[in-house]
């Protein structure tokens, strides 16, 4: 591969997203420029801009409307438990300031504007987070802030610098996360449980029974299934074995599994507050007095 071709490869890879203007600073001139993108070394995603051959699809098209990745697009490419109620739709960050770029087409992306001039090819998990908070509301932001903290991508400092950048109103969901919640599932749980006053006590360790994820009151046990159906047979039963043997150590156990948390919530919730309300998660008092 000629020379030219290998520096301009290797400057838009280190850049991410590369301009024109990069190219020209670098001394490559635009004839070798077009050369590179004629030979597929690098891509050119719209007017005067340009991505690396093996750039992802949602990079090009952040690209190509002149931002980068941002939102839950960005948090998804992290690894982390989102919210799965996206379209699928891409959400793009520009710059608030600077020309106003033209949008690509008629698409489904999602455009946020910041005030910073976003660098490489995606913002920053705190800037993504920020900004999916404002997007898709608290729970989202929730458990993916939970998701980013047991995956330890975040440090205290970074968690600490996105509870000031976020609205006073939300700091307590930043208070409220835990570094060692296991599941999307038990995060979002435990958040709409705090939501009706209800707290648990998390990942509780029980003799004989093992590590449950949530104790309600003094006997109430709540599992999060986040398996899948084909998971199979034999989980089950190791499931049915734990719940009699908690049964014997004089404890209940509700579960509840994905489907039921993220599209059948009323139910989860009256399954809950039925057992409460008749003080099924306490310890039973014979004559007002405990046994
Ligand atoms: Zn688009
Ligand atoms: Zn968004």
């Amino acid at each position: 591969m000629p020379v030219d071709l290998v520096r301009i490869q290797r400057l838009c890879s280190a850049l991410k997203i590369a301009r024109t203007s990069d190219f020209a600073r670098a001394g490559v001139s635009r004839h070798a420029l077009a050369v590179a993108v004629r030979e597929g070394s690098v891509l050119r995603v719209r007017e005067g801009v340009f991505v690396p051959a093996d750039a992802l699809p949602e990079v090009r098209t952040a690209a190509a409307h002149g931002g980068v990745l941002g939102c839950i697009s960005r948090l998804r490419l992290a690894g982390l438990w989102v919210l799965d109620d996206d379209d699928g739709s891409v959400h793009v960050v520009l710059p608030r300031h600077g020309h106003r770029r033209r949008s690509h087409m008629d698409c489904t992306c999602v455009v946020h504007w910041v005030a910073a001039d976003p660098r490489g090819d995606r913002t920053t998990l705190v800037e993504a987070l920020r900004c999916l908070l404002a997007c898709r509301g608290e729970e989202s932001f929730f458990v993916a802030l939970e998701s980013a903290m047991r995956k330890r991508i975040v440090t205290e400092t970074v968690v600490a610098r996105l509870r000031d950048s976020i609205p006073s109103k939300w700091r307590w969901l930043v208070d409220f996360a835990r570094w060692d919640a296991d599941s999307g599932l038990e995060s979002l749980l435990r958040l709409r449980l705090r939501t009706l006053g209800i707290t648990l006590a998390s990942q509780v360790e029980i003799p004989g029974v093992g590590r449950v994820d949530f104790i309600l009151g003094d006997r109430l046990i709540l599992e999060v299934d986040g398996r899948l159906n084909h998971e199979g047979v034999s989980m089950r039963h190791k499931d049915r074995v734990r719940d009699a043997v908690a049964a014997a150590h004089g404890l209940d156990t509700l579960r509840f599994d994905h489907a039921m948390i993220v599209h059948e919530w009323p139910l989860v919730e009256a399954a809950i507050l039925a057992r409460i309300d008749r003080g099924l998660h306490l310890e039973r008092r014979v004559g007002g007095r405990a046994r």
